[in-house]
């Protein structure tokens, strides 16, 4: 479904292109609000993160540690790892075999052999990156010095709503709106979005895979999980972006794509989301729509296979089912 119909592309391109440039603007006031939040390094952290250093093996707080979340750079906040990434090395500091989009920069290492990584946002030094050493399916080892991050779990507001503005929770949205590569791609564009993933949920069997999500025997739908700072953007704000990116009255079907997998639903994180969600889908019916959105408590979310992940940012294309409207 989704290679036949790229020629529905263009109108969507160009609105996408407008949303685009609109929220351009805001982007950079989303980092500044970060670096604010950053306390000066201390000096330990300055022998990293500055002058290169290396901190010593099994000392490093997030070296024996799996606990779900992101890694975020110490020296601007930026999101740079996934615990969903994080695997144990036996090498002594924190190893993932991938980044977050285009996070981490590498550069080749003084030394003539290795290969340095630093946050593409601040240049802040990480660690290394080794490939080939067959850890895991990825074959690649970000081996990244615990001191360098800040590790924000995935669930603090989520535990502690009535604590989401501390800066630097993170709170967790999941939604459902038709084929996962443009909800994806619309919600990335957001301010204070952090970071995105695409999977498998509300349905009844373990892992799936793609082939069997599409074979409609599984009831999960093609979703989105979203992490954002709610001290930048609330889940309203993102609520109402799931709502003005794809049609909420639409049943089972998105567009050309056709099927349960592609339903609309709200997955909620706590009873909070859920109350928000209600109340904008009665913002809706009352302008005359009618929303076939279900709303449903989070469950399993399964990540997607790779190729699935940052699917237009990698090809560079647009969404061909999914552009904003204003529908608030
Ligand atoms: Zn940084």
């Amino acid at each position: 479904m989704k290679q036949v119909f790229r020629f529905f592309a263009g109108a969507g391109a160009f609105l996408a292109g407008l949303c685009l440039a609109i929220n351009a603007l805001t982007a950079q006031q989303t980092v500044n609000a970060q670096q604010a939040m950053q306390k000066p390094l201390t000096s330990a952290e300055k022998r990293v993160i500055v002058d290169k250093g290396t901190e010593p093996p099994f000392s490093g707080k997030y070296c024996n540690f799996s606990e779900k979340g992101i890694y975020t750079c110490r020296q601007c906040g930026a999101p740079l790892y996934r615990s969903s990434d994080k695997f144990d090395s036996g090498c002594g500091w924190p190893a993932f075999d991938d980044q977050i989009g285009s996070a981490v920069r590498r550069i080749p290492d003084p030394d003539g052999q290795r290969t340095e990584i630093v946050c593409a946002k601040c240049g802040a030094h990480l660690g290394h990156v080794f490939s080939g050493e067959g850890f895991t399916a990825k074959n690649t080892r970000y081996c990244v010095n615990s001191i360098s991050m800040v590790f924000v779990p995935a669930d603090t507001a989520t535990t502690t709503p009535g604590n989401a503005a501390t800066p630097r929770a993170i709170e967790t949205a999941i939604f459902a709106g038709g084929c996962f590569w443009g909800v994806e791609y619309m919600m990335q564009k957001l301010p204070g979005v952090a970071s995105t993933e695409v999977g498998y949920t509300g349905g009844h069997t373990a892992n799936p895979t793609y082939e069997q999500v599409c074979s409609h025997r599984t009831g999960h739908a093609e979703a989105v999980r979203v992490l954002f700072d709610p001290a930048v953007v609330s889940y309203e704000t993102v609520a109402k972006r799931f709502f003005e990116i794809h049609d909420p009255t639409q049943v089972d079907r998105q567009g050309p794509d056709i099927g349960d997998q592609y339903r609309s639903e709200i997955f909620f994180t706590f009873e909070a989301q859920k109350a928000t969600a209600e109340k904008l889908i009665g913002i809706l019916r009352a302008k005359g729509y009618n929303v076939a959105t279900r709303l449903a408590p989070a469950g399993e979310f399964y990540p997607a296979e790779q190729y699935h992940q940052d699917y237009y940012l990698r090809k560079g294309t647009q969404p061909y089912c999914h552009a904003y409207t204003e529908r608030f």
